[in-house]
């Protein structure tokens, strides 16, 4: 179905992009040939690194041509194997397209190529007061590009949804080689199909993104973190969706389990606090004003405790918030160094059903013998049902245990 690439081939490509921008080395393909999904892998025929729309224009024009199929690829660090070749041909890269084109303050956007590193968006972004909330876990690795085509999203999901709703504008290029422009610098923009949100998650199937404007926030002024452990598997769960179905919007909650608590123990050389708990909640707010920002975290505390949390630590200073966050990030790279046999898979539930769901899982691992590490977050955008908190202040702060080591 598909014709091989040839030295002909090659050689146009090399035209097209510049020869150093032409790989087709097998050491130097190697790389390509996969991404982060265990166990597939696929070799490219040669790998390609586009500078521009006009080159992904013409790479296109010239696979059209000969037949030869094109696996686009951002950083490579998908877990759906979408940047894997597996019919051969030219691996697409555009990690060599990573500028970040305008940052316009007065209409609250940016416009950035798809090769941009989203963690650096976010420095680069919150230098000048914004905020670009999605926070794939892989943020430090993965491209802008990369989380369009996955329709990537974050612990922050919780509260500010994911990357498909912060795309106001793409710039593409279709297999044929035409370049099409959908929305732009528009909050409102209603009219005719809805092509963004038919790109966005299409895992470069339909067209390779080449320039996107992205809908930025103002920095929240304020955060704080709150670590919660819990002497009790599913009253930590059963808190989640008592939070939820309070008038309070964490900007994230995370939920560990006693054995990856362990295990990044174990991994990071150090003792993390309450250890031996059942499970840990780690929960994240923020806001723009002191007084509600306090009274948001005492009524949570409130709700852990009435739970049964045996203790709610609260870290207000950056350093103290980075050392709390230490050990869920290094989660997966811990729980890879335990055991080289290992798989994870991202579950979506309505937010008040995830007592359920954690319930569930430890089931059917308890069936089949299985080792679990839970870290579920809420991706979903339901509305909240209204509630009341109890009152009464119970939290402390990391700092009043005598260090920051409280929250580390
Ligand atoms: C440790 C780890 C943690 C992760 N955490 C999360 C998480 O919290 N949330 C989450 O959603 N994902 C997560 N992921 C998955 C992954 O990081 C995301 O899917 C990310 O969006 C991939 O970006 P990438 O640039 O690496 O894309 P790649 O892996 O290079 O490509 C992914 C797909 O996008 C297509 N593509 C890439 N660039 C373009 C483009 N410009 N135009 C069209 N198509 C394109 C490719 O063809 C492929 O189908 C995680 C992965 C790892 C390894």
């Amino acid at each position: 179905m598909y014709k091989k690439v040839d030295s002909e081939t090659i050689e146009r490509l090399r035209h097209i992009v510049g020869a150093d921008n032409v790989l087709a080395d097998a050491d130097e393909m190697e790389p390509y040939s996969h991404d982060e999904v265990v166990g597939l892998r696929a070799d490219p025929e040669v790998v390609v690194r586009a500078t521009s729309t006009e080159q992904v224009s013409q790479i296109f024009q010239l696979a059209q041509r000969e037949r030869i199929p094109v696996t686009p690829r951002g950083a490579g660090m998908g877990l759906s194997g979408g940047a894997v070749p597996v019919c051969g041909g030219i691996i697409l890269s555009l990690e060599k397209m990573n500028r970040i084109l305008e940052i316009d303050k007065e209409n609250l956007m940016v416009t950035v190529e798809p090769g941009v590193i989203t963690g650096d968006l976010h420095q680069a972004v919150e230098a000048e007061g914004l905020f670009y909330p999605p926070d794939p876990a892989s943020l430090d690795s993965c491209s802008i590009g990369g989380n369009i085509a996955e329709g990537a999203g974050g612990p922050r999901a919780v509260k500010y949804g994911v990357t498909k709703d912060y795309v106001c504008g793409l710039e593409a290029v279709l297999p044929s080689g035409q370049v099409i422009t959908c929305g732009g610098k528009l909050v409102k923009n209603v009219t005719g199909y809805n092509l963004i949100q038919l790109l966005i998650g299409s895992e470069g199937t339909l067209a390779v993104v080449t320039k996107i404007v992205l809908r930025l926030l103002p920095l929240p002024k304020l955060r704080v973190d709150l670590l919660v452990p819990f002497d009790d598997f599913q009253a930590a769960a059963n808190t989640v969706s008592d939070i939820i179905a309070q008038r309070i919007v964490p900007t994230t909650i995370e939920f560990m389990e006693r054995d990856s608590v362990l295990a990044c123990e174990r991994y990071l050389e150090k003792e993390l606090p309450f250890h031996d708990a059942a499970a840990h909640l780690l929960i994240q707010l923020d806001g723009n004003h002191r007084e509600a920002i306090d009274a948001d975290y005492d009524q949570v505390g409130d709700i852990c405790l009435k739970n049964g949390a045996l203790d709610v630590l609260v870290a207000l200073r950056p350093r103290d918030q980075d050392r709390l966050w230490e050990a869920r990030r290094a989660i997966i790279d811990a729980l890879k160094k335990e055991s080289p046999i290992n798989h994870m898979e991202d579950v979506v539930v309505p937010r008040a059903e995830i007592p359920a769901l954690l319930k569930g899982i430890r089931e059917i691992a308890e069936r089949y013998a299985l080792s679990t590490a839970l870290r579920p977050f809420d991706r979903t955008q339901g509305r909240l049902c209204s509630g009341q908190g109890s009152g009464h202040r119970a939290t402390r702060s990391a700092g009043e245990r005598g260090s920051a080591s409280a929250a580390s």
